[in-house]
């Protein structure tokens, strides 16, 4: 095992694409580094350049105490697992696990010794006979990830290795690969582009935009402290409003406008920021969780952290409502947010949008309705404050 540091790493493509741009990561012997970002923004990319598989064209990758920029794939220790299992077709399972084993001419005894174990871990031991297309989805991404462990590699690189199987697969396997990964404690890079898998598989999250690396840190600072707009609407679902509001100072205390309508900013919130002060009598771009808001109806009292509008749409997902309404305040448009947008499958925003489309997260006890009135409740002590124009969140 062991640690994995990319130290400036870039990649231009022949065709002059600049694909990852000056990425610096240090990933600890035995951590689960997750890789997420939208399609596109280069994460493949960087997993091939540690694999071995794409040249590297900039800075320096290091694993264990070896750089390894010159050394082929066969030579760097460490197993990929890929989307698209890659198994053979004619080979059993045993086989297929073994296959890199007898490659290396290892002993048939170990190959045995080996194949088993890894089998067990991943409960395939009453398949090793089978032929892969004898297995279900999830159990041939078990064989592909049986082939990488059986390898005792130093380091796992995993490219959106749960892809192909159903939703409901996807989470039984998510939860297989954490608890074996644990057992193991060896180091793995695994990219995905999606942000649940990213937060519940990694120790650390990395998240990329157009080849560059916005923000790594655990999955609960990711959320709580986002650097940015873009990893702030990327990280949560449905994803972080974001609205154009006015900051104004009134005696001591700040207070936000918010479309005409005003919400107080804690006092304890402004003193955790000491540079929200700097944006008084400004623009600032204002990010409200849907998850951060509740239906006033259901109690406390209007202390300045209620917001007025009318229900457009409720969908209710049993466990909660998600309430969909508008505010006066126009969207953020910013390079972060188009390239949300982008993401999301929208068309580029619009920019002249007088108001916004706000999402809340309601308890199933309310129970508005569309075309009603509504008075939502802000949990102010969680807004978010980002510059309007560069991006960054203001702390
Ligand atoms: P996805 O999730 O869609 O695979 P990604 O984040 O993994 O996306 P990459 O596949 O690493 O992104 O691609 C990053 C950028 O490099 C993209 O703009 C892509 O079009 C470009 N790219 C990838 N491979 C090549 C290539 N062989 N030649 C030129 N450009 C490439």
């Amino acid at each position: 095992m062991a640690q994995v540091r990319l130290a400036g790493i870039g990649k231009t493509y022949p065709d002059g694409t600049s694909a990852v741009k000056g990425l610096d990561l240090d990933i600890a012997d035995g951590e689960f580094l997750v890789l997420v970002g939208p399609s596109g923004c280069g994460k493949t990319t960087a997993l091939r350049m540690v694999a071995g598989l794409e040249e590297i064209t900039a800075g320096t990758l290091t694993i264990g105490e070896r750089v390894v920029n010159r050394t082929p794939a066969r030579d760097r220790d460490v197993a990929m697992v890929f989307q698209s299992y890659a198994l053979y077709p004619h080979l059993s399972v045993r086989d297929n696990i073994g296959f890199g084993l007898q490659l290396r001419k290892l002993p048939k005894s170990e190959i045995k010794t080996r194949v088993e174990a890894a089998a067990a871990t991943l409960g395939l031991t009453e398949h090793l006979d089978r032929r892969p297309r004898n297995l279900s989805g999830g159990q041939r991404q078990r064989v592909a990830m049986g082939r990488a462990i059986v390898r005792q590699p130093q380091a796992f690189l995993m490219d959106e290795p749960l892809s192909n199987l159903d939703a409901k697969l996807r989470v039984q396997m998510r939860a297989e690969i954490s608890r074996i990964q644990r057992d193991l404690g060896v180091t793995t890079i695994y990219v995905t582009h999606d942000q649940v898998e990213a937060m519940t598989l990694g120790d650390r999250v990395a998240v990329m935009k157009k080849g560059v690396l916005q923000q790594v840190a655990p999955p609960q600072e990711l959320y709580l402290r986002p650097a940015n707009i873009f990893v702030a609407g990327f990280i949560g679902s449905p994803a972080m409003n974001l609205l154009q509001g006015r900051l104004v100072a009134e005696g001591g205390a700040l207070r936000l406008e918010l479309g005409g309508q005003t919400l107080a900013v804690p006092a304890a919130l402004a003193a955790e920021r000491p540079r929200l002060r700097e944006y008084a009598g400004r623009d600032i771009a204002v990010g409200i969780r849907p998850e951060d808001m509740e239906d006033a109806a259901l109690g406390g009292g209007d202390d300045g952290a209620v917001l007025a509008s009318t229900t457009d749409l409720v969908e209710a997902l049993g466990s909660e409502l998600l309430v969909h309404f508008r505010l006066a305040a126009p969207p953020v448009v910013t390079e972060d947010t188009r390239e949300l947008a982008r993401d999301a499958g929208a068309d580029d925003l619009d920019t002249a949008a007088p108001d916004s489309d706000v999402i809340a997260k309601f308890s199933p006890r309310s129970t508005t309705a569309p075309g009603s009135p509504v008075r939502v409740r802000v949990d102010t002590e969680r807004l978010y404050f980002f510059d309007p124009v560069t991006g960054e969140a203001i702390w």
